[in-house]
């Protein structure tokens, strides 16, 4: 966009003179068509999986329902983009809740580990799937728990809904030298992500390929959870290629001194 000064003159009652009063508003434009796109991809989003439905119930109202195999075909269909409602309409839901009150965020003394086994446990990942971790018992963060665990769900969760077969996902945290934060990295064997689409990936909507998200039931809104809840607490998020191949997705958190009793 290009840079827009809104000018306005005026002429002092005394003598001549020029004021000058110049506004920058180029953040309120981005803002708005930020604003702008959400509302229209949220249109799009939710009326794709409506019109699917509507569509498959007419036709079994018409007559499909008394072919038994279209009939079984149409309601899973329909069963399909319900679901996919769901977890659009859920995702928004914690979009909206976000961006209205970060506040909300309530962090406490926690132990890394523990809270990556919670969210482990809260996955019901797969049963042949891998998921290792590499963190220390000592290491602890100030982070709200709730948002925590949400956080290496959709992480963990992409990893394994990504990886086109069973592979090892660790999740490792430790203090680099000279920070205060701890990082975490989620990192899987999966296909990895194009360089031209890192920049992008924690954006709303943003996904790297449309039609294969779509299918595994993605609505493009997680990573930007995962962003907002992370900068909620005072951390970063980030992604690196985890050569050969695979990707890195990592965050940051306040790092805490180990507590005896006030870990959870
Ligand atoms: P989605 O709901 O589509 O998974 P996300 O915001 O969680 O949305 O992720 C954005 C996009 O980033 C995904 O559509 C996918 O293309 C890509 N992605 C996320 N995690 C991984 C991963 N572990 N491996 C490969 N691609 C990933």
């Amino acid at each position: 966009l290009p840079r827009t000064i809104l000018a306005r003159a005026a002429w002092p009652k005394h003598g001549p003179g020029l004021i000058l009063v110049l506004h920058d508003v180029t953040e309120l434009r981005r803002l708005e068509t930020v604003r702008r796109d959400f509302v229209a991809n949220v249109s799009h989003e939710l009326r794709t999986p409506v019109a699917v439905i509507q569509a498959h119930s007419e036709t079994l109202l018409s007559g499909a329902l008394d072919d038994p195999k279209a009939a079984q075909n149409f309601t899973r269909g329909i069963h399909r983009n319900a679901e996919r409602l769901t977890h659009l309409i859920a995702d928004l839901l914690d979009i909206a809740r976000l961006e209205a009150d970060q506040a909300q965020v309530a962090p406490r003394h926690l132990s890394a580990r523990k809270a990556a086994r919670d969210a482990i446990d809260a996955l019901h990942a797969p049963d042949d799937a891998s998921i290792s971790l590499e963190i220390a018992d000592e290491l602890h963060v100030l982070a709200d728990p709730r948002a925590l665990d949400q956080v290496l769900i959709n992480l963990l969760d992409n990893a394994l809904k990504y990886l086109p077969e069973p592979g090892p996902i660790i999740v490792r945290a430790h203090t680099p030298a000279d920070s205060d934060h701890v990082r975490f990295e989620v990192i899987d064997q999966g296909p990895g992500i194009d360089p031209r689409h890192h920049q992008r990936l924690f954006e709303r909507f943003y996904r790297v390929d449309k039609g294969r998200a779509t299918h595994m039931g993605g609505t493009g809104l997680g990573l930007s959870i995962v962003k907002h809840l992370i900068s909620a607490q005072g951390g970063q998020v980030g992604y690196e290629p985890n050569l050969p191949h695979g990707s890195i997705f990592w965050f940051t958190l306040p790092a805490a001194p180990p507590a005896t009793s006030a870990a959870r």
